[in-house]
């Protein structure tokens, strides 16, 4: 047994781990349950397995075909998106979607069907799939389409790596004819404010806010708009260089305060020093602006960090912000690398995507003993009375009665779960004993 984390290196798992390399080899024999592994960017025990085996994809990571004239690409599922980019932006194509780390596998991002910025108009990832195969541990291999095995496709679409091992998966990239993206940043100071920019650039391709969460009084919920979308104008198309800069060790608990963050949050709201900015960028710090660190993780900590992400539908969307971000701000625990975001109405294919329209929120909390869970419990608990739901792909201390009643199709999702795989995550929100994360 092998002790492992995920992103947010909370919680620890003791599990035996498996390298995968041949996508036709069978499931490995194992004792108890198995699960597949991406590339560990969750930031929970969505993919960790405690007491069973990690099924490790990234030996899985060739390209298996292409076409040049469509787009679509077939790869195996340990693929990364960099690698996936590295080999498509020279040939002028693009990720349909994306969410905010390119380090993470094609089979992760089916798994939670992730999203990007431009949700408002394409959707969550599961969209622009057209095929994958699935594994079963019975040996059954099933290629699952919106055509076939259809039920089988909308339970793995964000079914958190529990129906099966994603060996292939084939989508469809779209074209791009340079790296640049025509990027604005502009100020603005409130939900209404945020909501009201969202409403005048509704159609440009890429939206994001960061907020302030933890200014009061006249700073309350200021934050940057950030829009943009890829240039129009012919450019380079090289591929990207490594990313060098290393966080090298674990930062000391202290050295994450209240007044670091809110020095960090007043220096990044005037970072741009007008209200309103336009510029060129490239796509790499206008889409993945935190991996330019690696390991920033290490920032919280040897306890680590837990994520908070919630959408609420838009009947509650600002009314349900306002409050919890009061509760946050009055919490004292300090977070930086708060998101801001619209989910737009396209439904996902996913049985349990998270998506829905509306507001989405995302912040990150280092973990305090005694402190940090049972605020994540009482925000778990404000976002069920505002009829949100939170993010499996980030979470780490919904209590089994938050998960099912943010997803009440879970009991049908369970019947298309593998027999032999399941999850950390899985057996905290559906055990019935009521014990809650802790430290
Ligand atoms: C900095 C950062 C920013 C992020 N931003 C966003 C964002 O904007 N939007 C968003 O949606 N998410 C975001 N995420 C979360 C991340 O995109 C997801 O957690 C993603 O699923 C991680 O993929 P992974 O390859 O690391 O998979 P892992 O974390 O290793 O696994 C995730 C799930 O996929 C399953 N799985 C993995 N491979 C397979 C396979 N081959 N077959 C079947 N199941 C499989 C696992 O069992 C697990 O349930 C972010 C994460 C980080 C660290």
């Amino acid at each position: 047994m092998t002790a492992g984390v995920s992103w947010g290196r909370y919680p620890r798992a003791s599990q035996q781990i498996i390298p995968l390399y041949w996508r036709d080899a069978g499931l490995p024999g194992a004792a108890g349950s198995l699960l597949p592994f991406g590339n560990g960017r969750s930031y929970g025990d969505v993919c960790l397995n405690d007491g069973g085996t990690l099924l490790h994809t990234r030996g899985l990571d060739r390209l298996i075909a292409f076409d040049a004239g469509s787009g679509v690409l077939r790869c195996e599922s340990g693929t990364l998106f960099s690698e996936i980019l590295a080999f498509a932006v020279p040939r002028g194509w693009f990720l349909p979607v994306t969410p905010g780390t390119q380090y993470i596998t094609v089979g992760g991002a089916i798994a939670n069907d992730v999203h990007g910025k431009n949700h408002h108009r394409a959707g969550t990832f599961g969209e622009h799939l057209l095929a994958f195969e699935l594994l079963r541990s019975d040996g059954a291999r099933l290629v699952c389409s919106r055509a076939d095995n259809a039920s089988l496709f909308g339970a793995t679409i964000a079914g958190l790596g529990l129906t099966g091992l994603i060996t292939w998966a084939q989508l469809r990239l779209k074209p791009i004819v340079s790296r640049a993206i025509d990027y604005e940043g502009i100020q603005f100071h409130g939900i209404n404010e945020f909501l009201e920019l969202k409403q005048r650039h509704k159609d440009v391709e890429y939206t994001v806010s960061w907020v302030d969460c933890v200014s009061t009084g006249k700073n309350f919920a200021r934050g940057i708009f950030m829009l943009g979308g890829h240039s129009k104008v012919p450019g380079e198309l090289k591929p990207s260089p490594e990313p060098r800069l290393v966080f090298p060790f674990e930062a000391p608990g202290f050295a994450l305060n209240r007044t670091s963050v809110s020095a960090f949050n007043t220096l990044f709201f005037h970072k741009q020093r007008k209200p309103h900015v336009k510029t060129i960028q490239d796509y790499e710090p206008f889409f993945y602006p935190l991996d330019a660190i690696l390991h920033w993780n290490r920032m919280y900590g040897r306890n680590g960090l837990v994520q908070f992400q919630y959408s609420l539908p838009w009947e509650t969307a600002v009314e349900g912000t306002e409050a919890i971000l009061r509760a946050i701000a009055n919490s004292g625990l300090a977070s930086f690398l708060a998101v801001l975001k619209t989910f737009g109405d396209i439904p996902s294919l996913g049985m349990m995507s998270f998506p829905q329209p509306g507001i989405m929120f995302a912040l990150d909390f280092p973990i305090k003993t005694g402190i940090t869970f049972p605020l994540l419990e009482r925000l778990g608990d404000m976002t069920l009375d505002y009829g949100g739901r939170l993010y499996p792909a980030k979470d780490a201390a919904m209590t089994s009665r938050q998960f099912q009643t943010f997803y009440p199709n879970w009991e049908r999702f369970a019947r298309f779960r593998d027999p032999m795989i399941t999850s950390s995550f899985w057996e905290r929100v559906t055990d019935t004993t009521g014990a809650r994360p802790t430290v």
